[in-house]
């Protein structure tokens, strides 16, 4: 067993967690889980790290530090995602900014899922984590260990919604509104009578415009 099994050293992050994660890792450092007699010891700077231990999903502003942070650890290092935010972005999964779980910004080894996540999966994944880190010790010792490629430019835009994403369904939208309301302006839409800007009618633009093309809500009658 190598040193680093024996004593690993834990970076701990909070992508975007409501803190109920954040508090459950403390509680593994204090006297009552008391991790420390394990060997196992926190530090703030990743190249001192061997696990990296992240809480709460990831989105536009956090991808970039979860990736930093990854890069600057050494090899071998394990990822362990803590709590379902990070496991698959949790409650948060739909919301427009997020992204998605730790995954989406850097490979994870262990998912620890638990809202919050409980001291004893905390602790019952970073031992998992440390048969990860003793595989990735001996392949970095032989040379085989492969560099990871980290996915750039994601931004929530990016995103994947009902096939397609934020950024394409947003562009469509933009595109189908501005052809209703270039039809609101146009006198034949209009019955003649250009309406004077839609932007500041609002919404009576578009519903004047959506009466006059269709004969049954205004209440007349082909013959
Ligand atoms: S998994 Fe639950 S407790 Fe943990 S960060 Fe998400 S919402 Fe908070």
């Amino acid at each position: 067993m190598s040193s680093t099994i024996r004593s690993p050293w834990l970076i701990h992050y909070d992508a975007s967690s409501c803190n109920g994660c954040d508090i459950e890792v403390l509680a593994c450092l204090t006297p009552l889980f008391d991790v420390e007699r394990f060997g196992i010891i926190n530090t703030g700077n990743p190249k001192h790290a061997d696990i990296f231990l992240v809480t709460g999903s990831v989105n536009e502003r956090n991808i970039g530090v979860v990736q930093q942070i990854y890069s600057q650890m050494l090899e071998p290092k394990v990822v362990i995602a803590c709590g379902v935010c990070a496991c698959s972005g949790g409650i948060f999964r739909d919301c427009y900014n997020t992204l998605g779980g730790i995954d989406a910004a850097i490979p994870v080894d262990v998912y620890a899922p638990g809202c919050a996540v409980r001291p004893e999966a905390i602790i019952d994944a970073v031992v998992t984590g440390l048969g990860v880190l003793e595989d990735r010790r001996k392949a970095l010792a032989a040379g085989t260990l492969q560099p990871v490629a980290l996915p750039r430019s994601v931004t929530a835009a990016d995103k994947l919604v009902g096939g397609e994403t934020v950024r394409a369904a947003a562009a469509a939208s933009t595109r189908e509104a501005l052809e209703v309301l270039a039809a609101c302006e146009s006198p034949a839409a209009t019955g003649g009578e250009a309406l004077e800007s839609p932007a500041s009618h609002g919404g009576e633009a578009l519903e004047a415009c959506q009466s006059r093309e269709s004969p049954t809500a205004t209440g007349t009658q082909e013959a």
